[in-house]
């Protein structure tokens, strides 16, 4: 192989690439020279912001580990025409980085309501229950109560801000939930999915929680069937009666949540949505554009659909009226269910759609009154190897053959769907236009059914006020930390940290740039004072 290598050489051949080509530049030491000095005088102009942050934004890729946020980058960076792994994310651009423990208090691979426990309302929980500490057992209706712990979101709804959820499953998924409901089993999503002992001893569905735990401002997702009585038609799929909503309670919930506010509007398409985000009479909305989850953005209606970077700018023109400001949770919650099908093709493109709202949210607040913190729940056993030419395309093939003699794609899952059990022979060969359609499943060592969560640690990104606390190695309930002092919500309102300067306002003066401003005398004080304290 060596021998080879070196005859190309001598012939002054490269081998072939597939896509584009690598620029000439790069040969060069000047070229890495150049961009890593680059990145010093960045990295040294770093200042932490100081002040609390007025607004909070959660961006949570559901299930985004560390490769998925590698492949989707490279993914991105293709679908722009550029070979992939040098082109950054919108989340690549955010100064502070951190990892963080994912472990649920009872499973060392965790799913998606325990870790939601974690990250939104700061206790470490038990798999599968959602806003309940470890006391609480899954599925026990009689152990909910007095376990209850309390969401950032509901923290800063209580400190006047306004608050808004926005997520591509239904909103009564796992992770959504998290910002509002306390139940010990993620799946009971309305009464009808209950039973009938847990609803005899009080416990309450997801959907009715979504409407009475916390006055949300803005929910923005899928999910218009538990908020039905049974039998209702939905008004997209008026002749598919699985579609019907599926309550056993008789209740509208959409009704009785709008009858509750004068501005409430509710809209089940991408033209209601657009319309409500625009008009100023609408001080609360309610968008559910599907029966349960939003479609994959591979197979979004453009009409109809909205996309998670649509619903993220219609949230944040009504979130931001709020002079007192506002808390924002954005889920790209379909990157798990891309990866637990065994089709990387539908959870990077999530995950490209996901890093696209990021950066619309980037633009719409400033990083000087806004801290925008972009995590995951929990990673996958997905992973992309094989020595693959740079800027070929990342579902492709390795370049060699397996020991088996057949070929192999770069991704490949640790289990799941495109396993193949030994009973069905031996291991399919695999062409470039097989691997390269939208459906294909890459092969797994283990057949599942669905494929797992992976266990290992999760990266995340934060920009804006206080962003700088986000580092080192943190358990997962940090981050719901770090977002309540950040806002002086509680158990912080005695942060002591600064008003946070409007996204107008010209940067503090240093000492020598004249009179510092009141603002600055007052936090300057107040830091003073913190520090004399015993
Ligand atoms: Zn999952």
């Amino acid at each position: 192989m060596q021998g080879a290598w070196v005859l190309l050489l001598l012939l002054g051949l490269r081998p072939q690439l597939s896509l584009g080509t690598i620029p000439v530049e790069e040969e060069d030491p000047a070229f890495w020279n150049r961009q890593a000095a680059q990145a010093l005088d960045a990295a040294k102009k770093l200042k932490p912001i100081q002040t609390a942050a007025k607004n909070l934004i959660l961006f949570l890729g559901d299930g985004m580990g560390v490769p998925t946020v590698t492949a989707a980058r490279i993914l991105k960076g293709q679908m722009n025409n550029k070979l992939g792994p040098e082109t950054p994310l919108a989340m690549d651009h955010f100064p502070y980085v951190a990892l963080s423990k994912t472990y649920n208090v009872d499973r060392q691979v965790p799913d998606s309501a325990g870790t939601a426990t974690a990250y939104l309302c700061g206790v470490k929980a038990n798999y599968q229950t959602i806003g309940l500490s470890a006391a609480a057992r899954f599925d026990q209706c009689n152990t909910t109560q007095g376990n209850e712990v309390i969401s950032v979101m509901y923290r800063a709804k209580k400190a006047g801000k306004s608050v808004g959820v926005v997520t591509t499953t239904r909103v009564q998924h796992a992770s959504p939930a998290g910002t509002y409901a306390h139940v010990v089993n993620r799946n009971w999503y309305s009464d009808a999915d209950m039973p009938a002992k847990a609803r005899k001893e009080g416990c309450q569905d997801i959907a009715r929680q979504l409407i009475s735990n916390v006055d949300i401002d803005v929910i923005l997702g899928g999910g218009r069937k538990y908020m039905f009585p049974k039998g209702t038609p939905d008004p997209e799929y008026l002749s598919d009666a699985t579609q019907n909503g599926i309550r056993l309670d008789g209740r509208n919930l959409v009704q009785e949540w709008q009858a509750r506010h004068q501005g409430a509007r509710y809209v089940w398409n991408r033209q209601g949505l657009l319309q409500a985000s625009q008009d100023p009479s609408v001080t609360h909305l309610m968008g559910l554009f599907e029966p349960g989850d939003t479609k994959y953005e591979v197979h979004r209606n453009h009409t109809r659909d909205p996309s998670l970077m649509e619903m993220t700018e219609a949230a944040l023109h009504l979130l931001r009226r709020n002079p007192r400001g506002f808390y924002l949770f954005v889920e790209g919650g379909r990157i798990d269910h891309g990866h637990h099908d065994g089709r990387a093709y539908l959870a990077l493109t999530e995950a490209v759609m996901f890093d696209s709202a990021i950066d619309k949210a980037s633009q719409l607040t400033s990083e000087k009154d806004t801290l925008t913190l972009v995590t995951a729940d929990h990673s996958h056993v997905f992973s992309f190897g094989g020595y693959t030419l740079r800027g070929s395309s990342i579902f492709g093939l390795a370049p060699s053959k397996a020991h088996d003699n057949k070929t192999y794609t770069s991704i490949l899952y640790g289990n799941g769907p495109g396993g193949f059990a030994l009973k069905d022979g031996p291991r399919p060969n695999v062409s470039d236009s097989q691997s390269g359609d939208p459906s294909y499943q890459q092969q797994a060592a283990v057949p599942l059914q669905s494929e797992t969560h992976g266990g290992e640690d999760v990266a995340v990104f934060a920009r804006g006020p206080q962003a700088h606390l986000v580092h080192g190695v943190q358990e997962q309930s940090f981050v719901a930390h770090v977002m309540a002092f950040a806002a002086c919500l509680e158990p912080y309102t005695d942060c002591g940290l600064p008003p946070s300067a409007g996204p107008n306002d010209a940067a503090p003066p240093g000492p020598a740039a004249g009179p510092p401003s009141l603002p600055l005398l007052a936090g300057a004080l107040l830091l003073l004072l913190a520090g004399a304290a015993p």
